[in-house]
């Protein structure tokens, strides 16, 4: 049963007032309010057919010209996303010195584009996107423009947004679909993103936990923690003993773990909890 705003609000300032640095973990809930959809629904379950693993990707040309096709569509508008009041609560609870650091699953780089600095972006960042033998990496909006100028005939085409930039297009034939591979080795590109069936790099999951070692709570914001990559910080921050805070609509992998769970909008509690606290 979600909690109202205001109640929610209260537990939640509470939570925040009382840990002065918090390791702050994101979801797709935080980006729905900016028209990207979410893949799950509010009972953790796929909304819709799993997105394409990492290896099917790099082992099917086919499975690729299908997936740049449905890119080239989904990214338009998700190119064009604007942060939401969910962005914004967060960039100001930095500015006011009490986030430790901001760990994203989300690849749309909305976080940064609100102001908020110290990101760490868990699944990477789908505005750029790098060639797997020589590592070049280069713009998605460049690499948009080189889609659309090899595929004139399907710019018409819109389909229904899908997450992660993706677009639902079916019954289409994208063998006649053409890929531009790298132009400095002629390798394969790809999305600066962690794929499904992909690890995070190392690098990356070890600054994220070096900056909950220094975290005094952890707070999860729209997130149902399904996924592994994610769910194991919130695993760690309780083995370490630090309280968990979950805000977010519906179940979540770590409700019974939780120290307090709110289930409420993301961006009218946050920013009426920092409010209550300012
Ligand atoms: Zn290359």
């Amino acid at each position: 049963m979600p909690m109202s705003a205001d109640f929610a609000g209260t537990k939640l300032a509470g939570f925040i007032a009382q840990h002065r640095k918090l390791f702050v973990l994101t979801g797709a809930g935080c980006s729905t309010g900016s028209g990207i959809p979410d893949y799950r629904d509010v009972d953790g379950g796929w909304k819709r057919r799993p997105p394409v693993t990492y290896q099917a990707f790099v082992g099917d040309a086919a499975t690729r010209s299908r997936y740049w096709a449905r890119s080239l569509v989904g990214w338009r508008r998700f190119g064009r996303a604007r942060p939401n009041g969910t962005h914004e609560a967060l960039a100001k609870l930095e500015a006011d010195g009490r986030i430790e650091v901001l760990l994203t699953q989300n690849v749309d780089g909305l976080h940064q584009a609100a102001g908020s600095r110290n990101v760490i972006d868990l699944h990477g960042r789908l505005d750029r996107v790098r060639c797997l033998s020589c590592e070049r990496s280069v713009a998605r909006a460049d690499f948009q423009s080189e889609l659309e100028r090899r595929n004139p005939s399907w710019n018409e085409l819109d389909a229904l947004d899908a997450p992660d930039g993706d677009a639902d297009l079916e019954a289409l034939d994208f063998s006649t679909f053409a890929v531009p591979d790298c132009a400095a080795c002629g390798g394969i590109l790809k999305p600066d993103v962690v794929f499904f069936g992909e690890n995070v790099p190392r690098e990356r999951v070890q600054s994220a936990c070096a900056a909950l070692q220094s975290a005094d709570a952890m707070l999860v914001v729209g997130s149902s923690l399904m996924v592994y990559s994610g769910f194991r910080f919130a695993r760690m921050a309780r083995e370490m003993g630090l309280p968990l805070a979950i805000l977010t609509h519906g179940v979540t992998r770590a409700d019974d773990i939780a120290t307090l769970k709110v289930d409420a909008d993301c961006g009218s509690t946050l920013a009426g909890a920092i409010a209550v606290g300012a």
